[in-house]
C-alpha cells in the first residue's frame, strides 16, 4: 500500500506541476546538498540563432553557411537547426552530401565533394587537432566573453569558419539559483559547451561550480564525483545527453518538454518546464517530512 503521507505528497506535487515517477525521490529531496543543472535547454531557452560569422581568407560567409548547413542537414540538434535557418534566411541553398554522422556532444560530419567536412565545438576541435587560424581564435574569444556558443566549420581537418550562436538565459533561472542558495543548497552547472560560455552564464546566475566541455558519456561521472564527496545530488536536464546523469543522480529531474529519453530517465518530471519547480520540490519534501515526525 502507498503510505498516506506519500500519497498526499505526490498529489500535492502534481498540483505544483511535478510528475513524480519515483516516490522515494520525493522524500530524498529534503536531504539534498547540491543541484546540478544542464545548461542548454535547461537554464537557457535552448533556442539558438546564428548572430555572427567569421571566415578565413578566400571563404565567403555564404560559402561557409552553405557547407555548414549541408553537413548539418541531417541533425536534429538545436545548433544544426540554427545553422540551417541562417542559411535559409540568406537564401543559401544546400549541396548534396554523403556519409552523414552525428558525433554526440561534439558535432557532425559528412562528405561533400570528396572532402571531409565537420561542424562542431571545442570538443571536436581538440579531437581533430586542427590549428585554429588567429582570426577565428580572436572571433571565438570575443564570442565566449559574450556567452555565445561557437562552432567551427572544418574542411579536411582545417578550421575555415566559425559561427557564434546566441542563446537566452531563461527568465526564471536567476531566481531559481538564489532560492536554492537560500535553502542552503549548492548549485552546479554541467555542460558540453565551452568553458567560456559556461563561466559567463554561471557568473550571471551566481552558480557555484562549473563543469564545462563535458562529453555526453562523461556527464554521469561528474555526478559520481560529487557523490563521492558525500553529497546528495539532484540533476536537472532535458537532453538525451543528460539521461545517464539523471539516472546516476540521487534525484533525476527532467524538464517536461525535454527529450523522451531524459523524461524516461528521471524520477521527477517538471510538467510546466519551469526550473523554479525544483525549489518547490525541495520545499514540499522538507515540509512533508516535518509533518511525518
Ligand atoms: P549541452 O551539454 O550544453 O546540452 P550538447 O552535449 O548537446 O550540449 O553539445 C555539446 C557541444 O557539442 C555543443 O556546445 C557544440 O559545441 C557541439 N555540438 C553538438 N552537436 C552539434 C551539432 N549538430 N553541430 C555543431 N556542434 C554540435
Ligand atoms: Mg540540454
Amino acid at each position: 500500500a502507498i503510505p498516506l503521507v506519500v500519497a498526499i505528497n505526490t498529489s500535492l506535487a502534481a498540483r505544483n506541476g511535478m510528475l513524480v515517477r519515483d516516490r522515494i525521490a520525493m522524500e530524498r529531496a529534503r536531504t539534498l546538498d547540491t543541484v546540478v543543472f544542464d545548461k542548454t535547454g535547461t537554464l537557457t531557452e535552448g533556442e539558438q540563432g546564428v548572430v555572427d560569422i567569421a571566415t578565413v581568407d578566400g571563404v565567403s560567409e555564404e560559402d561557409a553557411l552553405r557547407l555548414a548547413a549541408t553537413v548539418e542537414g541531417d541533425s536534429e540538434h538545436m545548433i544544426a537547426r540554427a545553422v540551417r535557418e541562417a542559411a535559409d534566411e540568406r537564401g543559401v541553398s544546400r549541396e548534396t552530401a554523403t556519409d552523414f554522422e552525428a558525433l554526440k556532444g561534439r558535432g557532425v560530419r559528412a562528405t561533400v565533394d570528396g572532402e571531409r567536412v565537420h561542424v562542431g565545438g571545442p570538443n571536436l576541435l581538440s579531437e581533430l587537432e586542427g590549428d585554429v587560424p588567429p582570426e577565428l581564435e580572436r572571433f571565438a574569444d570575443r564570442a565566449g566573453e559574450n556567452a555565445r556558443t561557437v562552432v567551427y566549420l572544418i574542411r579536411d581537418g582545417e578550421p575555415v569558419a566559425a559561427f557564434a550562436l546566441a542563446d537566452v538565459v531563461r527568465e526564471e533561472s536567476d531566481r531559481v539559483v538564489d532560492a536554492l542558495h537560500e535553502l542552503g543548497l549548492e548549485v552546479a552547472m554541467l555542460t558540453g559547451d565551452s568553458e567560456d560560455v559556461a563561466r559567463a552564464v554561471a557568473a550571471e546566475l551566481g552558480i557555484d561550480t562549473v563543469f564545462a566541455e563535458v562529453l555526453p558519456e562523461d556527464k554521469d561521472e561528474k555526478i559520481t564525483e560529487l557523490q563521492e564527496q558525500g553529497k546528495s545530488v539532484a540533476m536537472v536536464g532535458d537532453g538525451v545527453n543528460d539521461a545517464p546523469a539523471l539516472t546516476r543522480a540521487d534525484i533525476g529531474i527532467a524538464i517536461g518538454s525535454g527529450t523522451d529519453v531524459a523524461v524516461q530517465s528521471a524520477d521527477v518530471i517538471l510538467v510546466q518546464n519551469n526550473p523554479m519547480d525544483v525549489v518547490r520540490l525541495v520545499k514540499l519534501s522538507r515540509a512533508s517530512y516535518r509533518k511525518m515526525q
